[in-house]
């Protein structure tokens, strides 16, 4: 998780939104990605998608039998979907995404027992951390919107 989280700082030095991923094959790593949703403008750049992707290509399989991956933040519809399609058996992650999530915030993905694989889950790893950066990124943003909307205002009505 502690790769993960450095990929996750990736995208916020990027100004997108710390979210990483990574996959562990026989206790090496095979995949990592970072959110570059903003950078490459593109739906499907989510952290998850471009670790499967390039786990993918260093195992010479779609799929990720044998893997773990550790997300930052509880995955969304989109990769808690690619995690099944890959067959991937292990997801670990972080802190959970209330408003968003589908590894049991809003959905249940991974586990849904009527689907033909699921994945075993652990929860609330380096949670703290996780969050932690999550809160810091979109306090700034908060605070940059503000200043933004003030510099507006101003120009709006000069003296
Ligand atoms: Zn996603």
């Amino acid at each position: 998780m502690k790769e993960a989280l450095k990929q996750a700082k990736k995208a916020y030095s990027l100004g997108e939104v710390p979210i990483g991923c990574v996959i562990v094959h026989e206790g090496k790593i095979i995949g990592r990605g970072y959110n570059r949703r903003n950078t490459d403008k593109s739906t499907l750049a989510h952290a998850e998608i471009t670790a499967i992707r390039k786990a993918s290509k260093v195992i010479g399989d779609w799929r990720l039998e044998e893997c773990t991956i550790y997300i930052t933040l509880e995955p969304c519809q989109m990769c808690a979907g690619a995690i099944i399609q890959a067959r991937i058996p292990e997801v670990v992650m972080g802190c959970m995404n209330p408003k968003a999530g589908c590894g049991g915030s809003v959905l249940n993905i991974l586990e849904n027992p009527q689907f033909n694989h699921q994945a075993a889950v652990t929860r609330g790893i380096l949670e703290e951390e996780c969050s932690g950066l999550l809160t810091l990124f979109f306090a700034e943003l908060r605070e940059r919107n503000k200043l933004e909307k003030e510099q507006r205002k101003t120009a709006d009505f000069p003296k």
